[in-house]
């Protein structure tokens, strides 16, 4: 799975300091569907894992940087997911 740092793509645009074409507001919305899909597909994941075992605390490899670091938890009667990854500056986090 490829995952594209919505951070990288707009520090490259912003370096350029030529104003934002419709064609960079594109590309900067694709890649932030790209990072919220990939972010929203590893949630729903780990919560589907966790609720078949009856965990309420996990952990897992965090697809986005490849580390054992990321934690998942189930909150409340209705077990919303909290999700987060202990790797410094990995944007891996979701709250549902
Ligand atoms: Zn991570």
């Amino acid at each position: 799975m490829t995952v594209i740092s919505i951070k990288d793509r707009i520090d490259a645009i912003r370096a350029r300091q030529a104003p934002l074409t419709q064609a960079d507001a594109r590309a900067e919305h694709e890649a932030f569907m790209a990072s919220f899909g990939a972010t929203l597909t590893a949630g729903l994941k780990l919560k589907r894992v966790m609720q078949k075992r009856g965990l309420r605390r996990a952990r897992a490899k965090c697809p986005r940087c490849g580390f054992e670091t990321l934690q998942g938890a189930l909150v409340g009667r209705r077990d919303h997911l909290r999700m987060w990854c202990d790797t410094p500056d990995c944007p891996m986090e979701m709250m549902e």
